[in-house]
């Protein structure tokens, strides 16, 4: 009786995860298209895209994070309320709204200050 394995003509045998580049991969990002291991699965997309697309929508890349919960969200999902600061709609939902005073003058004096400091400084030197 012959016993010979032959491996190398079938295909995807060996394929190795590529983002952990160590355990054999087990899924197909559909948003990537990377092979992944189980560990570095998060269900329905890898975990790299899951760390990059908006934790709201799930559909699009992130493009900043909720000032309030912190989390990953799109530009559709989230209202820029200064320049440097993001809200997702769902905190919004949460707040009922934006406040009539928004963004809060506190927030906005602290990003005064710190433009006019690195103004300042600029100007004398
Ligand atoms: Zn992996
Ligand atoms: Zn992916
Ligand atoms: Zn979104
Ligand atoms: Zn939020």
């Amino acid at each position: 009786m012959r016993s010979k394995r032959e491996r190398s003509s079938s295909g995807s045998a060996g394929t190795l995860c590529e983002v952990c580049g160590e355990a054999p991969a087990a899924h197909v990002c559909p948003m990537c298209g990377r092979r992944v291991c189980d560990e570095d699965w998060a269900g329905d997309r890898c975990i790299v895209c899951r760390e990059t697309s908006c934790s709201i929508c799930g559909a699009r890349l992130a493009v900043a994070s909720c000032s309030i919960c912190g989390r990953p969200v799109c530009d559709e999902c989230s209202v820029q309320v200064t320049p440097v600061a993001r809200v997702c709609r769902e905190c919004l939902a949460r707040l009922g709204g934006l406040p009539r005073e928004w963004p809060p003058r506190s927030l906005v004096l602290a990003e005064l200050r710190r433009l006019s400091a690195g103004l300042s400084s600029l100007l004398r030197g």
